[in-house]
C-alpha cells in the first residue's frame, strides 16, 4: 500500500488540496533529497498506520488499569504491550513510554529525582552537551544549577579524568551522561563509578544511541543508569516521542514525575507506533540493519577523511559523524548550504575547540533506504566535491536524485 494511502492523502486531497499539496511536498522532498540528519530515520509503513489510527481520539489520563477517563480497556492493552516489549528488548525492570518527546522524558527524570536549585554535571553544550543538559534558554538551566564536562583537546574523546574532578569538587545530586554529537561510545561503567564515588544518580541521556543498543551494536547503559531516558523516533525508528527506563525502586517516582507532574494524556497512537516499533527492533533483521547503520558510519567516516575533512575524534563507533570543514576552506554554516543546495540535507553543531561550527552527520535513515558500504563511498566523493566547488551544483543534484530514487525511503510511492 503507497504511503500516500497510508495518509489517506486522497481524503486530504479532497477536503484541503492546500494542505494535501504541502504533504505531497514533503514526501517528493524526502524521497528525492539525502536524509543525513544523524537525528532522523523513516519509520515502517506499519508505525505511520498506527499513528494515523482511530487511536489517536482517545483520552488516556494515568496508567493502564488507573486511568481517569472511561473506555480505555483496548488501549490499556496497546500501553501493557508497549511497556513489556521495551522492558524486554531493553532488559529494563521498568519501562515509561508516555513521553511526548525525548525532551520532556529528560524533564520528568529531573522532576522524579531532583528538587529545584540541584547540581547536575553533565557534558558541556559546546561539547555536544542537549539542551536539557543545562542551557539558560531551557527549564534545565533556569531551574538546575549545572556544571559542564569536557572532551580532551586532542583525541576529542570524554574527559574522564575532568569529569571525576568536578564530579569530586560540586558534588553533583546526578551526572548525566549522553550527547548530540559524541560520535563515539560512552564509558557507562566509568560514569558509574564516578557517580557512585560522590553518591550521585547516574542519568543516562541515550537518545541518540539507544537504537543501536536494541540492535546489539552499542553498548547499553541500562545496567549502569539509575535512570535512561531516550527518544524513540532516531536509530530506534520508531514514532516521535519519548521514554524512560528505570529500575523497579524508581518505578513510581518516574511514572509520577511523567503522569501527572509534566504531562496529561498519554497519546495513544503514538504509545500504539512505540509498540510496533519495539516488535521491530527485536527482530533479527533490525539487528543487522544497526550493525549496517554503523558499518556505512565508518566507510562514510573513512571516505570523508580520505577527503580532507577533520572528523572529531578521528572517526565514529555509531551511526553518527561530526567534522571540522576548515580544511576545506569552509565554515559548518556555509558547507551546510552548499550541501543542501545539491540535495544533502544536514546540520551544523558546535565543534569542541574553537567558536567555528562543523557539520553533523548520520546513516541511519540512508541504511533504511537500503544503502550500503558502496553508496557511502559515493556519497563521500559527492559530497567532498560539492564542498570543494568542483561539482556544479546542479550536476551534483541529479547524482543525489539518482542515487535516492534507486533506494527509495517509501518504496511502493
Ligand atoms: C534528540 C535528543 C533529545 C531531545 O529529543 P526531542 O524529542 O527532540 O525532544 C534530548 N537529548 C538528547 C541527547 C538528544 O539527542
Amino acid at each position: 500500500m503507497p504511503v500516500t494511502q497510508t495518509l489517506e492523502a486522497d481524503v486530504l486531497r479532497l477536503q484541503d488540496p492546500e494542505l494535501a499539496e504541502i504533504l505531497m511536498g514533503e514526501l517528493a522532498r524526502q524521497s528525492t533529497t539525502l536524509q543525513l540528519i544523524a537525528a532522523e530515520n523513516f519509520t515502517s509503513k506499519a508505525v505511520l498506520t498506527a499513528l494515523g489510527s482511530p487511536l489517536a481520539n482517545k483520552y488516556a489520563e494515568g496508567y493502564p488499569g488507573a486511568r481517569h477517563h472511561g473506555g480505555c480497556e483496548i488501549v490499556d492493552v496497546a500501553e501493557r504491550l508497549a511497556v513489556e516489549r521495551a522492558k524486554a528488548l531493553f532488559g529494563a525492570e521498568h519501562a515509561n513510554v508516555q513521553s511526548h518527546s525525548g525532551s520532556s522524558a529528560v524533564l520528568a527524570t529531573y522532576a522524579a529525582l531532583l528538587r529545584p536549585g540541584d547540581t547536575v554535571l553533565a557534558m558541556g553544550l559546546p561539547f555536544g552537551g542537549h539542551l536539557t543538559h543545562g542551557s539558560p534558554a531551557n527549564f534545565s538551566g533556569r531551574w538546575f544549577d549545572f556544571v559542564g564536562y569536557g572532551v580532551e583537546a586532542e583525541s576529542g574523546l570524554i574527559d574522564y579524568e575532568q569529569v571525576r574532578t568536578l564530579a569530586r569538587t560540586h558534588r553533583p545530586k546526578a551526572i548525566v551522561c549522553g550527547a548530540i554529537s559524541y560520535p563515539r561510545h560512552m564509558d557507562y561503567a566509568l560514569f558509574r563509578a564516578i557517580a557512585d564515588e560522590v553518591g550521585a544518580y547516574l542519568i543516562a541521556d541515550a537518545a541518540h544511541p539507544i537504537g543501536l543498543v536494541a540492535g546489539g551494536a552499542a553498548p547499553s547503559p541500562v545496567p549502569y543508569a539509575d535512570v535512561v531516558c531516550a527518544t524513540t523516533h532516531k536509530v530506534l525508528r520508531g514514532p516521535r516521542g519519548g521514554m524512560i527506563l528505570c529500575g523497579g525502586e524508581l518505578a513510581e517516582r518516574v511514572d509520577r514525575a511523567v503522569f501527572p507532574f509534566t504531562q496529561g494524556g498519554a497519546q495513544m497512537h503514538t504509545i500504539a507506533a512505540k509498540a510496533v516499533a519495539f516488535g521491530e527492533a527485536a527482530t533479527p533483521a533490525f539487528a543487522a540493519y544497526a550493525h549496517q547503520v554503523v558499518a556505512n558510519a565508518k566507510v562514510l567516516a573513512e571516505g570523508l577523511a580520505a577527503e580532507g575533512l577533520a572528523l572529531t575524534t578521528g572517526g565514529t563507533d555509531t551511526h553518527m559523524l561530526t567534522a571540522d570543514t576548515a580544511p576545506l576552506g569552509l565554515d559548518g554554516r556555509s558547507a551546510r548550504g552548499r550541501l543542501a543546495a545539491a540535495g544533502m540535507v544536514l546540520d551544523t553543531c558546535a565543534l569542541p575547540h574553537g567558536d567555528v561550527r562543523g557539520l553533523r552527520l548520520g546513516t541511519a535513515a540512508l541504511t533504511t533506504q537500503g544503502m550500503g558500504e558502496a553508496e557511502m563511498s559515493q556519497v563521500a566523493k559527492l559530497f567532498a566535491a560539492v564542498l570543494r566547488n568542483e561539482a556544479d551544483s546542479k550536476r551534483a543534484r541529479e547524482e543525489v536524485r539518482d542515487l535516492a530514487g534507486r533506494f527509495p525511503p517509501y518504496p511502493d510511492e
